[in-house]
């Protein structure tokens, strides 16, 4: 062998392999990544040579690992377009270089966390974060040429020689450093093409044996696929899981290239929606599981793959997120997503509504976080009716809702948050014709407060069912009532009066209505604002929500249980009855609002058990 050329590589920074390994210690796994789309790439140049008529019988292509492990050797073999010597000087001595000094210059002292996303372009010297010494071995596919071999130990001297490689295309040898043997593991190669490689549309072996699937089917177009092919891709990226929902195909080539398959998967309510599972590809090679930087933080519960070429990730985490081409890009799948829920909902509405408990918490979450989705999703929203039955539950938008609503409820809507607790409140609210709606998930209060802002100039306003008292649902007729000229007061003041004196509670405000039903003898109403306030107050504080203090309790005058209470304190027989009684209403008023602690608890049990004493005790 000939020493065709011993050099210093041309970089400024003396010290660049302590320092590029330092800085990409934690992901030194990527090297393979780094040196397989290579390869990649260089077999892909070779099928456009071909095209263009270069040469006339291009191989069939292939990438070839090979370990040694006696040798301590990993080497990666592609029968792509070839490197000649001058090439060789021009792309790794100096062009890689110049972008790793780059690289270095850019990332030098800032923490790992933030340094870079995928750690793109530095390409072929990561090999060097595993390797003592790094050869290549490459012959070009241009006409003439002769193979070259390059060697270099992680100094920056490297040295040229003539190589005995016979056909064309390249191969890296690693000599593996002492701590990586790992890299030498079969196992550990498989796993790794699995999780970086598998997508690389060119046949990948190792040990004869082909270890990437190739082909990622967000390249393929559309029309081409059946149901079964996005489920059996799904199952193949998240193996063990139950089946998604449906799917969405993104396929844009202008003004920017983006693919990817994303699939609405069968969320349980209580998921973080804020945990990624998308992932990111670039050609087909993978960057990353969670892509936050890259797509909007709300649609990252959905699941699959991302591909853009055209996202630049050889940049800081913060970088990209202010990036304007990454924005658009996220702007664009996200009304990709707008788009195929739009159509769900046009066109197979019973699979919309079906789906609807799924899907609700990341369309709320993401009306939240951008005004262009909300926009795009906001007629679509949909609220189940409190009421409807289980098995067959109607849902309504807010604009039918309010539409529905109109003369009775005037911009008022009124919902529940728990069907059971609140159905004596529910059912009051539906026998005078007033529609409730569901909001019942832990984002429904943040996302009621946000619909408020949202139509803010319409009015609209949301009233939980137990927070006022509608007057529809007050018998007026009924409220008017004669002065007891002895005392002065109104029967309901006097009533108020009795409950006040019995409860001794100061903060507690009692009032006497006649409802226009007679099924609840009391309630209690909690007010809107108030409550909200102190819903806030304990999810930032991460408390327990404590029951508020400043309620009414509404005495329902229409109930005879009322009126036979009132009837037997003027006969002024059994004050102490009377008094166990009053205690005993407000208690089962309280019941559906509040769990009661251990004290409470035993107070109502017993009274429970002496009220009924008194009334079975023979007169
Ligand atoms: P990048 O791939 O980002 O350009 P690299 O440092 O990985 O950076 O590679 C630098 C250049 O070296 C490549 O652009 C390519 O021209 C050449 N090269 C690297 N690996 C191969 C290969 N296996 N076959 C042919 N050329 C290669």
């Amino acid at each position: 062998m000939t020493m065709l050329e011993q050099g210093s590589i041309t970089i400024h920074t003396e010290n660049i392999f302590p320092i590029i390994k330092q800085s990409l210690y934690s992901d030194r796994e990527i090297f393979l990544r780094e040196l397989v789309s290579n390869a990649a790439d260089a077999i892909a140049k070779l099928k456009m040579a071909s095209f263009a008529g270069e040469l006339s019988d291009p191989p069939e292509p292939e990438i070839v690992i090979t370990l040694d492990k006696e040798a301590k050797t990993l080497a990666v073999a592609d029968n792509g377009i070839g490197m000649t010597a001058e090439e060789v000087k021009k792309y790794i001595n100096q062009v890689a270089f110049s972008s790793a000094e780059e690289f270095i210059h850019k990332y030098k002292g800032k923490e790992a966390e933030q340094a870079i996303i995928g750690h793109f372009g530095l390409g072929f010297y990561s090999s060097f974060m595993v390797s003592r010494r790094v050869e290549i071995d490459t012959l070009s596919y241009k006409p003439g040429s002769t193979a070259v071999n390059w060697a270099c130990d992680g100094t920056t001297a490297f040295t040229l020689s003539d190589s005995e490689r016979a056909s064309i295309g390249t191969t890296v040898t690693l000599h593996i450093a002492p701590d990586n043997e790992e890299y030498l593991e079969p196992s550990r190669i498989r796993e790794l093409i699995r999780k970086y490689c598998d997508f690389i549309p060119v046949p990948i072996k190792l040990n004869g044996e082909v270890i990437n699937k190739q082909k990622p089917l967000w390249r393929t177009s559309p029309s081409e696929l059946k149901d079964e092919d996005y489920l059996e891709f799904y199952r193949y990226l998240y193996p063990f899981q139950e089946d998604p929902h449906f799917w969405v195909h993104i396929n844009t080539d202008y003004p920017f290239i983006v693919q990817g398959i994303l699939y609405f998967p069968k969320l349980r309510p209580d998921i973080d929606p804020t945990k990624g599972q998308v992932k990111l590809f670039c050609n087909q090679v993978f960057v990353q599981d969670n892509c936050e930087e890259v797509i909007p933080k709300f649609l990252l519960p959905l699941r699959g793959a991302i591909d853009s070429p055209d996202i630049p990730l050889n940049v800081s985490r913060s970088f990209l997120q202010n990036d304007r081409t990454v924005r658009r890009i996220g702007d664009h799948v996200a009304k990709k997503v707008a788009d195929r829920l739009n159509e769900l909902y046009t066109e197979d509405y019973e699979k919309y509504v079906k789906v609807w408990p799924d899907i609700s918490l990341f369309m709320k979450f993401g009306a939240m976080n951008s005004d262009k989705f909300f926009a795009q999703i906001k007629d679509i929203l949909i609220f189940r009716l409190a009421g409807s039955p289980a098995d067959k539950p109607e849902y309504l938008t807010l604009q039918s809702y309010l539409e529905r609503t109109r003369e009775k409820q005037n911009k008022r809507v009124y919902y529940a948050t728990d069907e059971a607790a609140q159905s004596a409140y529910i059912d009051l609210h539906r026998s005078q014709g007033l529609e409730v709606l569901m909001l019942d998930s832990w984002i429904d209060s943040h996302f009621s407060s946000f619909l408020e802002r949202e139509y803010k100039e319409d009015g609209i306003q949301f009233k939980r069912v137990d927070s006022e008292l509608d007057e529809t649902l007050v018998d007026k007729d009924k409220a008017a009532e004669i002065v007891d000229p002895v005392s002065n007061k109104t029967r309901s003041e006097k009533l108020v009066d009795l409950f006040k004196q019995a409860l001794g509670k100061d903060k507690l405000q009692v009032k006497a209505e006649a409802l226009k039903s007679e099924s609840v003898p009391a309630m209690i109403l909690l007010p809107e604002a108030l409550r909200r306030l102190q819903e806030l107050n304990a999810m930032m504080q991460q408390k327990p929500l404590e029951f508020l203090e400043e309620h009414t309790l509404i005495l329902n005058t229409a109930h005879p249980l009322v009126q036979n209470l009132q009837a037997l304190a003027e006969e002024g027989r059994d004050p102490d009855l009377v008094t166990l009684i009053c205690n005993h209403i407000y208690d089962l008023a309280l019941i559906t609002q509040k769990s009661f602690d251990p004290a409470s608890a035993r107070a109502f049990v017993q009274r429970s058990n002496e009220v009924l004493t008194r009334l079975t005790r023979r007169q």
